[in-house]
């Protein structure tokens, strides 16, 4: 059995950086704090509690002497409190996330009406929204443009992670009402490079693991994109769950990894892999 690996798997520039910045503050010294998950994978979520970094939802729940800041970005209030209470602040805002921040200053600055695509309760598009403090909107679909008020000029940015043809569609919508906009495509490359090598993939091999957090969306979407063309499609989250009976007659097998899928579990899943094809060979 073939194993071959997706061109592009596994974690973001943005959410490496912000696990490397968290583990550099707490080699420092002191305890650590994490505004929230740094990554929506359980089991990264599970070592870097055992290592100490401990994960609050609240800025009034820091207890240790500093706090990192996820690539998801915080509300700059948020950072006012911090400040206040004389933490040593890690920013590990993704730079692709400070972009759009400062683009909803500048929409702020210019009169326009800022327009999210994307999902209202995702910390991004909260933490984007902290730097605009004026009449703003979130929509998720095309249909949604026709409840934002009349007469505004819209200036349109996307969640980091949206699906492209979402942005495209809403900004079509958006410029048959609106004789004035400005659309800033703010969508990150990183979700779509791991969506289309695996699609890629998936279609050059007899089955694909997809390996990652089942409560993950970018994990999700990825399962459902292979699927689409292959039915041999697996989620897993750890090398435990590799079933010998699903690679019963695979010749080449696939694996990919979404966007919060660490290099480690991925190396446990190949190294797992591995083993059962040189014991079937
Ligand atoms: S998906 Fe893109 S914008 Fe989001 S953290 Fe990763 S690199 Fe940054």
């Amino acid at each position: 059995m073939q194993i071959i690996l997706s061109d592009v798997l596994g974690f973001c520039f943005g959410v490496s950086r912000a696990i490397t910045m968290a583990e550099e503050a707490l080699a420092d010294g002191g305890a650590v704090s994490t505004l929230g998950s740094l990554v929506h994978n359980p089991q990264e979520t599970a070592r870097l509690a055992a290592a100490g970094i401990r994960q609050v939802e609240m800025p009034e729940e820091v207890d240790g002497d500093t706090v990192v800041i996820r690539a998801h970005g915080a509300r700059p209030e948020t950072f006012d409190v911090l400040r206040a209470r004389h933490l040593r602040i890690i920013d590990a805002t993704c730079p692709f996330v400070q972009k759009s921040q400062r683009i909803a200053q500048r929409f702020m600055a210019q009169g326009k009406t800022l327009i999210i695509v994307g999902h209202e309760n995702h910390p991004e598009v909260q933490s984007i929204l902290g730097y605009f403090p004026g009449p703003a909107h979130v929509v998720a679909s095309p249909d949604e443009v026709a409840a934002l008020p009349d007469g505004i000029t819209p200036g349109v940015i996307a969640q980091t992670t949206m699906p492209e043809e979402i942005f495209q569609a809403i900004i079509a919508a958006i410029a048959a009402r609106y004789p004035r906009y400005e659309a800033c495509d703010t969508v990150c490359s990183a979700t779509r490079e791991r969506q289309e090598a695996a699609r890629r993939l998936a279609t050059q091999v007899d089955a694909i693991y997809i390996v990652g957090g089942r409560r993950s969306s970018n994990t999700n979407r990825l399962a459902e994109i292979c699927h689409q063309v292959c039915s041999r499609t697996y989620l897993i989250e750890t090398a435990d769950e590799i079933n010998p009976a699903d690679l019963a007659g695979v010749e080449k097998l696939g694996v990919a990894a979404g966007a919060s899928t660490p290099a480690w579990l991925i190396h446990t899943v190949i190294d797992r892999l591995e083993t059962l094809a040189n014991q079937g060979s």
